[in-house]
């Protein structure tokens, strides 16, 4: 049997990453399986629906790399693939559940529901209270016939049995065991037509042919739930199999990682910016904050999996290829943005200085002006190695225009010399021996330096500090190449003036 898996996401905001690593070990399992990769909108909770959330997952499933075999636009032979769409599919299996006693209509209105909790604030609607509670278990059928007649709003609650051990076998966890007693009777269809997320999911998943869920921990608690629905509907023969993937946690490693511990510590939760369409406030995104997709990703799918080797740099395809749940941990995986931040140097470094302009243009013109492709190209491969986000393009403005602030530590430490720049000596030497080859460029400053009678280092950190306004950045005969022997003796002078 093909494998079949699903993301299957809830339109109530933006994906935060731990829905992102779902999608990604979805995508890699069906991939190294051969199979398809699906994404079902599960919007039957109409009252969190949040515009916008759906296309933020397609969005960030494109940024990504990971492509579709079904989805809302892909289509497919087992669609459609958002669940209010579905809507008119879910009622008969409310039914079939009903006739076959496995479900039960319970007439409690919300107020009744809110007194019982207040009561007892563990109150559960399940075996132990369902006989004192309003539903066609308690009340009489000529009850519930003139109840249903009157058109008395009503739930379907799932019948949960009593005194049993459920059982469930996890992939990565191993068998889990439920109590049934500690189970609530689920509602599974609701007064306003549409099923719950328990029986849309279930129903979706079997007529999807899904053969495995892989979804976050927080749904381990409702699996028996789906087990029982599975048997009950006849469907255990073709039941799924569940891999529950651990949390991921927060830096330090004390609960699960929250949009706030983002905010709080300075690094995005989510894959791309998004605004709150409610409140209009802003989130801050992995790719605009300079992070490239497959270094993302790439870090991703560490969070939580290992290869069992050595190996940490893997491209999709890679992933792909060395991906097995087997190898996914069950404890939770803590974040590291530091750790992120490298993955996205290692794959600035691959990067050819073509490749890397053209990601960095906008960036770079919206900052510096316009720049001649050509002279971006040279620049960014300078500093290449110095990347760590994208948008540090904005950090090296010295290859761009002269710098009118000098660090003033620096300026201190090149007073010494002041007095070799002083005159027009250096014009006079470079135009005859500095060309635009670093090698010859890095002779002739040797021989200025021996001529003048000055360490090499020390004429090195004046030229440094003129040319990038601090005591950093890239090989000085490199730098020096790319401004050219006019900008440079320009940044001479301007620096010397400042002393
Ligand atoms: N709609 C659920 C969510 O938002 C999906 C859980 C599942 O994969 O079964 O995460």
């Amino acid at each position: 049997m093909s494998v079949r898996v699903r993301f299957a996401p809830s339109p109530t905001g933006p994906l935060h990453i731990g829905g992102v690593r779902t999608a990604l070990y979805n995508y890699l399992f069906a991939k190294k399986h051969g199979g398809d990769f699906i994404l079902r909108i599960e919007d039957t909770d109409q009252n969190r629906f949040v515009p916008g959330a759906e296309k933020y997952f397609m969005d960030t499933l494109a940024w990504c790399g990971m492509t579709l075999n079904e989805g809302i636009n892909e289509g497919g032979n087992y669609g459609p693939y958002r669940q209010s769409d579905r809507k008119h599919l879910y009622r008969q299996f409310a039914d079939k559940l009903l006739e076959s006693g496995n479900a039960y209509i319970a007439f409690d209105t919300a107020e009744e529901l809110e007194t019982q909790r207040k009561a007892n604030p563990n109150f559960s609607y399940n075996t132990a209270v369902r006989l004192q509670l309003n539903n066609s278990l308690s009340l009489s059928n000529e009850e519930v016939k003139k109840r249903l007649e009157e058109n008395q709003p009503y739930v379907v609650r799932v019948k949960v049995p009593e005194e049993e051990e459920i059982k469930i076998i996890d992939i990565i966890r191993g068998a889990v065991f439920f109590q049934s007693s500690q189970i609530d009777d689920k509602v599974i269809y609701k007064s306003d037509g549409m099923p719950t997320y328990h029986l849309a999911n279930i129903v979706d998943d079997h007529l999807m042919k899904i053969t495995h869920v892989i979804r976050g921990e927080e749904w381990l608690p409702s699996t028996p739930i789906h087990v029982l629905l599975y048997r009950f509907l006849g469907w255990e023969s073709t039941m799924p199999q569940f891999a529950h993937l651990p949390l991921i946690l927060k830096p330090d490693g004390n609960g699960k990682l929250s949009k706030r511990d983002g905010d709080r510590l300075g690094f995005p939760v989510f894959p791309l910016n998004w605004t709150s369409p409610e409140t209009g406030e802003e989130s801050s995104g992995f790719k605009e904050r300079g992070f490239l997709p497959d270094a993302f990703v790439n870090m991703l799918a560490f969070l939580g999996w290992n290869p069992g080797t050595e190996q940490e740099i893997f491209s999709i395809e890679e992933l792909v290829e060395a991906f097995s749940i087997e190898h996914i941990g069950k404890s939770g995986a803590k974040f590291d943005f530091e750790k992120a931040k490298w993955f996205n140097a290692e794959y600035i470094k691959k990067l050819t200085g073509e490749e890397l302009a053209t990601l960095v243009k906008e960036t770079a013109e919206n900052k510096f002006g316009a720049q001649d492709k050509n002279y971006l190209e040279k620049s960014v491969a300078l500093v290449k190695e110095r990347f760590v986000l994208l948008n540090d393009i904005e950090q090296f403005g010295y290859l761009f225009k002269a710098t009118d602030k000098y660090d003033e530590a620096s300026l201190s430490k090149i007073n010494n010399i002041k007095d070799v720049f002083n005159t027009d000596d250096f014009e006079v030497f470079a135009l005859k021996n500095i060309s635009s080859d670093a090698i010859i460029i890095e002779s002739a400053l040797k021989e200025f330096a021996a001529i003048n009678s000055i360490k090499i280092g020390d004429m090195m950190k004046f030229l440094r500090v003129s040319l990038v306004g601090e005591l950093s950045g890239p090989a000085i005969p490199d730098l020096i190449a790319l401004l050219g022997l006019n900008e440079t003796v320009k940044r001479i002078k301007n620096c010397y003036n400042q002393l």
